[in-house]
């Protein structure tokens, strides 16, 4: 009885006309159907008011509640001099209601280690920001032997210190990194094998009930293709989306494949 939560991460793509031509085409898909599952969309922060005023004012289109609106990263200070950086609380003035953090292009690209990403996802909690905590291992570290550690290591330092009730309002996304953007997905077999490795850590964590609790999507090349397969894996509970989740249509298949 997890609901499955399907998120659209557009990376550095799609300012706020863009966001919107998205917005009005998917939403008119979406019209008079129902999936069992959360949808969420991040644009890059410019866009966020746009997305905000298309889905919570008065005038937002029909539908739109069933949208929930992310951001793609935050700071892990609360104000001051931190030039180019967002704060948790200006984020909240524009309904967001999750944050990804940790994604291994934030990792890769500026260096985000665990310990900074552990501040984002505290930071994230004080303003009752849900975090999306991104892990996962690149090519040769699987091939090392090293995918079990990597993993452990990545969830036990990003969680350092945060509450049961906070792990409560977090999802998990594992990201294999050979598998984003690549066209190579993991195949279900190992997308389950590392999930359930994932569970398996949070329940050593924080015990059997939180483990039993917590969502974790799969992200990497996540297509309407191969939704199905993966989405029917007992530990993988919905995706993070990247590439396929530009275009309205190919998003809404792999909500509805993966549903
Ligand atoms: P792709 O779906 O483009 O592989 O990206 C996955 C991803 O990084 C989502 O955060």
């Amino acid at each position: 009885n997890r609901k499955p939560i399907f998120a659209a991460n557009w990376k550095m793509n799609k300012g706020a006309s863009e966001t919107e031509d998205f917005i009005k085409s998917f939403l008119s898909k979406l019209q008079g159907q129902d999936f069992p599952c959360e949808i969420v969309i991040a644009p890059p922060f410019v866009s966020l008011p746009k997305l905000a005023d298309l889905l919570h004012t008065a005038t937002a289109v029909q539908n739109a509640h069933a949208i929930q609106i992310a951001a793609q990263n935050c700071s892990q200070f609360d104000s001051g001099a931190y030039t180019g950086e967002i704060s948790v609380l200006m984020l909240r003035e524009f309904f967001v209601h999750y944050v990804i953090l940790g994604h291994s292009e934030r990792r890769a690209i500026y260096g985000e280690t665990d310990a900074i990403i552990n501040a984002k996802i505290k930071k994230a909690r004080e303003a009752n920001l849900k975090p999306i905590f991104c892990i996962g291992e690149t090519l040769a570290e699987r091939e090392a032997g090293n995918l079990e550690t990597v993993l452990r290591t990545q969830i036990t330092g990003g969680l350092e210190g945060v509450s049961e009730k906070d792990l409560g309002e977090t999802v998990i996304a594992y990201e294999p990194v050979w598998a984003i953007g690549t066209g190579v997905t993991a195949s279900s077999e190992q997308a389950q094998e590392a999930h359930a490795f994932v569970r398996s850590v949070i329940a050593d964590l924080y015990g059997a009930d939180a483990a039993a609790k917590i969502r974790i999507q799969y992200g990497g090349s996540v297509k309407p293709g191969n939704a199905a397969e993966l989405m029917a894996c007992p530990d993988i509970d919905g995706a993070l989306i990247g590439g396929a989740a530009l275009e309205p249509q190919s998003f809404l298949e792999i909500i509805r494949n993966g549903s």
